[in-house]
């Protein structure tokens, strides 16, 4: 016998003589456990939402109404970031509800897509005081988050909007109109950035561009 079938024959009956013993110790099925686990995303989001708490990993929090964790489809193949929630967004503890996220809305919905079809989080969870700019020891306390959401969601397609949201995810101090209008490699997705929504409702001039990224999208979503 070759050396290998020899090899083979002591392994099964080692297996054997284990699952033997099991037996004799009351064991009557051992877990199966698949190679790759399939988690279920909503739990993922779950979890990461129960990790996150009452969050007070920076000072944003002490003016906070509510976070904003992300909503949407667990199972999105698009996933929007924005900035950081506004004031209607800390009052309802959901993303882009206000003025900007009704744009939003439109946007999704003109690419024949619902809301209930994407999900949206921002870079931040926390409402800074007067809407300023996330600083860097927020972004560094709640980029993490995110990143553990898109890693559970897994899009195929990740839109930033805006400068922050582009810069911040990129790692890049370049300008969005540069950034705009063209996939990168983003972890595991495909990521293109846009103009924020909130700047097209004072720049109504660059919908066009944000139409022309939307159709990117829309080939790449249903391709
Ligand atoms: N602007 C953002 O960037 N995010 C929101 O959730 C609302 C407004």
């Amino acid at each position: 016998m070759e050396d290998i079938e020899k090899e083979f024959q002591c392994v099964l009956y080692s297996l054997q003589d284990f699952l033997l013993y099991q037996q004799e110790q009351g064991v009557e099925g051992l877990p199966i456990k698949p190679a790759h686990p399939t988690q279920d995303k909503a739990q993922l989001l779950e979890e990461i939402r129960t990790e996150l708490g009452n969050c007070k990993r920076c000072k944003l929090h002490s003016y906070r109404r509510n976070i904003v964790f992300g909503s949407g489809n667990p199972e999105a193949q698009l996933v929007f970031v924005g900035e950081g929630p506004g004031g209607d967004e800390d009052i309802q503890g959901k993303p882009f509800v206000g003025p900007a996220g009704q744009l939003l809305t439109k946007i999704i919905n003109s690419i024949n897509l619902a809301r209930e079809d994407v999900y949206i989080a921002n870079i931040i969870k926390c409402r800074p005081p007067q809407n300023r700019n996330p600083e860097p020891d927020e972004i560094k306390a709640c980029e993490p988050f995110l990143i553990k959401q898109l890693d559970a969601i897994k899009p195929k397609i990740i839109c930033a909007l805006g400068t922050f949201a582009a810069q911040t995810l990129l790692e890049t101090g370049e300008k969005i109109s540069s950034l705009r209008g063209r996939f990168m490699p983003y972890r595991n997705s495909r990521l293109i950035a846009t103009f924020h929504p909130a700047f097209l409702l004072r720049n109504p001039q660059r919908k066009r561009d944000v139409w022309e990224d939307m159709k990117m999208i829309r080939k790449e979503y249903f391709s």
